[in-house]
């Protein structure tokens, strides 16, 4: 069967394979092999050191605290069904790679969390679904450095216009990569755009996010131009948000919205959202995992700055949306999330969380109706809307703390995604912005 993949693939007139994966720092990495030794590669892998998942995103330094030293190999496995060709790249074609150590998923693979996550969602009958809405900022080479390749507002039509031939192109290649995209829009920033894809079972959602980034910064370069997906690039607009969306599935069914009282939540739906708001101070260290994301969670920016839910409340962390017609709501969305988070770790987070709060019938408490950040603090926390970490080193102490969190993750893993993190903090916790996105523009 691989020899014929390869054949096939020659003649698509294929060099290299790019074997894919998500570290820690969530950079996403490839190691590339050529179509003339790509069959042993199918069959066998290719290795890499295990210490790659202990590299900060400033640099490749094995970072000693992770556990991992630079002794030890584990082999990406190819995942077949991914095996897709680069339609901005077209010579080269991207596989994702499943880590393997001596013939088994290695605990430190961040995409077999993410399976471990589902099989545990399995076990109380639940189907997670999930889609990240990305936001994104165009930037083009100019005289003063990266600067934004618009000046427009949200929704802009002068944007569109501006933009419609890279953006066209963006959906192109997402097309023919099998997504279906939803809809566009210029967003609020200079700069700033948002293209929405279907949602997906949760291990094809975090696939579809490394496609998704690797196909507006392929695509964007081919037009002259840079695409970064960093949370906040400028101090006074709107940051990038990556809202991830979820919904509840048992035996084929959403099961989100209450059967009896329309525009209510199932029971099951409240207990997970429970579980997300009570692990939400851990959690941010895996969805809004680095020491930018803090710049952009503020109140007022729609980013998700509440310990909170509501029903199309775009305020409070979690939002449910409700359809105009039944059944409604039919899913939720966190936004304390962007696309500093590896895709894999972060969904997996969730799922975990959530379930605890499914096991544990966790009561989210009463939706919330307003702005939260119009509520005096005073009443803010009669009401138990806490504030949440405000830092990265204040995320990490709290994952630190939460059980159901590490033994989801396990220890090899825990130990060296938090000295991954803590490294990162430690480096730039001081950071002025504009040294910080002049180190991350392009990692993200
Ligand atoms: N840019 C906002 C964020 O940082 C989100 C705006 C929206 O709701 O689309 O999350
Ligand atoms: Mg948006």
């Amino acid at each position: 069967m691989t020899s014929e993949l390869c054949k096939s693939l020659q003649a698509s007139g294929i060099r290299f394979v790019r074997f894919t994966w998500c570290d820690n720092a969530n950079v996403i990495r490839a190691k590339a092999a050529h179509i003339g030794v790509l069959e042993e590669n199918l069959e066998h892998g290719i290795g890499i050191t295990a210490s790659l998942q202990a590299f900060p995103v400033m640099f490749d330094m094995v970072i000693p605290e992770s556990g991992l030293t630079p002794t030890g190999e584990v082999w990406l496995m190819p995942d077949l069904p991914t095996l897709d060709i680069l339609p901005y790249a077209p010579s080269h074609a991207r596989v994702m790679g499943d880590i393997f150590q001596n013939g088994e998923p290695w605990p430190l693979c961040p995409r077999y969390f993410l399976k471990r996550a589902i099989a545990e969602a399995k076990k109380e009958g639940l189907e997670v679904m999930a889609a990240f809405e990305n936001e994104f900022y165009l930037l083009k080479p100019s005289s003063e450095g990266i600067v934004p390749a618009d000046d427009t507002v949200y929704a802009s039509t002068l944007g569109m216009d501006l933009n419609w031939p890279v953006i066209d192109a963006i959906a192109d290649a997402l097309l023919d990569q099998n997504i279906v995209v939803e809809r566009y829009y210029p967003e609020s920033a200079p700069g700033q755009h948002e293209i929405s894809i279907r949602y997906s079972s949760a291990l094809e959602a975090a696939d579809r996010q490394i496609i998704f980034r690797e196909t507006v910064r392929g695509v964007a370069l081919q037009k002259g131009l840079r695409a970064s997906f960093l949370p906040k690039i400028l101090a006074n607009a709107a940051g990038n948000g990556c809202h991830l969306h979820l919904s509840l599935w048992q035996e084929g069914q959403n099961i989100v919205a209450f059967p009896k009282v329309p525009g209510e939540l199932s029971q099951t739906a409240r207990a997970f959202i429970g579980g997300i708001i009570q692990h939400l101070p851990a959690l941010m260290a895996l969805t809004t995992p680095s020491s930018n994301s803090y710049r952009r969670i503020r109140p007022h920016f729609w980013s998700g700055a509440f310990r909170a839910w509501g029903f199309d409340n775009r305020e409070g962390a979690v939002r449910v949306p409700s359809n105009p017609t039944a059944p409604s709501p039919t899913h939720f969305e966190l936004k304390t999330s962007d696309a500093s988070a590896n895709p894999y770790l972060a969904l997996g987070a969730v799922i975990a969380a959530g379930l605890d709060g499914v096991r544990r019938n966790l009561d989210p408490g009463d939706p919330v109706a307003i702005d939260p950040g119009n509520i005096p603090e005073e009443e803010r926390k009669a009401q138990g809307i806490d504030p949440l970490p405000n830092n990265l080193g204040d995320a990490i102490a709290q994952l630190r703390q939460d059980k159901v969190l590490l033994d989801a993750l396990g220890p090899e893993l825990a130990q060296a995604y938090l000295a991954v993190r803590s490294a990162e903090w430690e480096a730039m916790k001081d950071m002025e912005l504009e040294e910080e996105v002049k180190l991350l523009l392009e990692r993200y």
